[in-house]
């Protein structure tokens, strides 16, 4: 098969050199022929040398690189990186785990497969694409996916309409790629979760912070938990099994407290320990006591875009300076940012200075991040977003 060519200026191949999987439209000296948006094309360097091959796309980032050797990409080629997929989460325990069914297949450059995210939920099988050309190949990968899975996932629902670039007007519209089951209660590590994948939030449900959670339910007996930003009530379920006294889960958003009160239903009928609020977190948190001694924050990304930032680690600054002010003495914080322009280093000194606004003394117990099924390519270290620290204030 032969694809249009894009040729770099000179010394731009090196960061492909180094496998970084992106080439910036500042880069390219010419292309040969018009590739739509999404088209499959290879990569030259200014001295005619192939260097890879990947989805073109109208932006900052003009190849998305899905190869760096010169192949056909047909279902059997996305059926291989599939399968490489696959076999990663089986040899780490993830896909064959009787108490969960719960995890991510494909995490985007981290499986070298830029712009494609696939949660798997028992057997469904939820794919975002978040470059135009995961979206021009949604079918084929669908076909892949069915046939790697050997049998074992009967639905395939694609959820990419707020993800995609939109000047590219794909027109992409939600929809189930096979099957349509409307079942869709998950299991995590022994816990069960309605998925809203239809309208809830990513795939519906926030796979990144399983191992989080299960980490948290060491520290909860007999302690009071506050889950804030607790979307389906995640943090809160392991709270609940791990002896806590009292858990209440916030959330602005009435759908996802909604979702938590029936998974409470779902794990722990009728149990009058916990309760879970609408209300925005600044407020709650500036009318709450001091009753709490396990606190986790868990916002959604401040910072979308690197303007952003300053504005984000303000946020960061705000917000948990709020919850050092009114957790127990001898109380824990599992405190996260998963912005991805927000560096480790920058939300540390937003947590440290949070922490010395209050007058606390605080020691870190645990510093932590993205789960093994959230893989960071280390050639490309952007890819690193979720940040956590768990944090014991005196
Ligand atoms: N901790 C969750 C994921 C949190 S996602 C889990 O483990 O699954 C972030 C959540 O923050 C979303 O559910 C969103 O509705 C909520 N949110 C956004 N802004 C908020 C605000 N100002 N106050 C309270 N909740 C907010």
């Amino acid at each position: 098969m032969s694809y249009k060519k894009v040729y770099l200026k000179p010394g731009k191949e090196e960061s492909l050199k180094r496998f970084h999987p992106w080439v910036f439209s500042g880069a390219i000296h010419r292309i040969e022929g018009e590739p739509e948006e999404g088209e499959v094309v290879n990569v030259y360097t200014s001295k005619n040398e192939f260097i890879a091959m990947g989805h073109f796309q109208i932006g900052s980032i003009a190849v998305r690189v899905i190869s760096f050797l010169e192949e056909d990409v047909n279902k059997d080629f996305w059926k291989r990186k599939l399968a490489i997929a696959y076999d990663l989460r089986k040899r780490i325990g993830l896909a064959d785990n009787p108490t969960n069914n719960t995890f991510r297949l494909v995490h985007g450059e981290g499986d070298n497969l830029p712009g494609l995210i696939i949660d798997i939920y028992d057997k469904t099988a939820v794919m975002q694409a978040h470059s135009a050309g995961m979206h021009v190949y949604r079918m084929e990968l669908a076909e892949a996916l069915s046939e790697v899975m050997e049998g074992r996932i009967e639905n395939i629902y694609y959820k990419s309409e707020t993800t995609l670039p939109y000047k590219a007007d794909l027109g992409p519209e939600n929809g189930f790629l096979k099957g349509g089951s409307p079942e869709n209660i998950a299991i995590e590590y022994g816990l069960k979760f309605y998925v809203d994948w239809l309208k809830g939030q990513k795939t519906g449900f926030f796979v990144d912070q399983r191992e989080n959670r299960a980490l948290l339910e060491k520290y909860a007996k007999d302690r009071n938990v506050l889950n804030m930003f607790c979307y389906t009530g995640g943090f809160s379920f392991y709270a609940m099994r791990g002896g806590a006294k009292l858990v209440h889960s916030v959330d602005s958003s009435a759908k996802a407290v909604d979702l938590t009160n029936k998974n409470v239903e779902l794990n722990f009928p009728g149990d009058p320990r916990h309760t879970a609020y609408a209300e925005d977190a600044f407020k709650y948190l500036d009318r709450m006591g001091d009753q709490y001694d396990l606190i986790i924050l868990d916002p959604p990304a401040f910072a979308k875009h690197k303007d952003a930032l300053r504005n984000a680690l303000q946020g960061y600054r705000k917000l948990n300076a709020k919850a050092f002010e009114k957790i127990k003495p001898g109380g824990i914080l599992f405190t996260f940012s998963c912005s991805q322009v927000v560096t480790k280093d920058n939300f540390r000194t937003a947590v440290f200075t949070a922490a010395a606004m209050a007058g606390r003394s605080v020691r870190i117990l645990h510093q932590l991040t993205q789960p093994a099924d959230h893989p960071v390519n280390i050639y490309h270290p952007e890819g690193e977003y979720l940040k956590g620290l768990v944090l014991y204030v005196e």
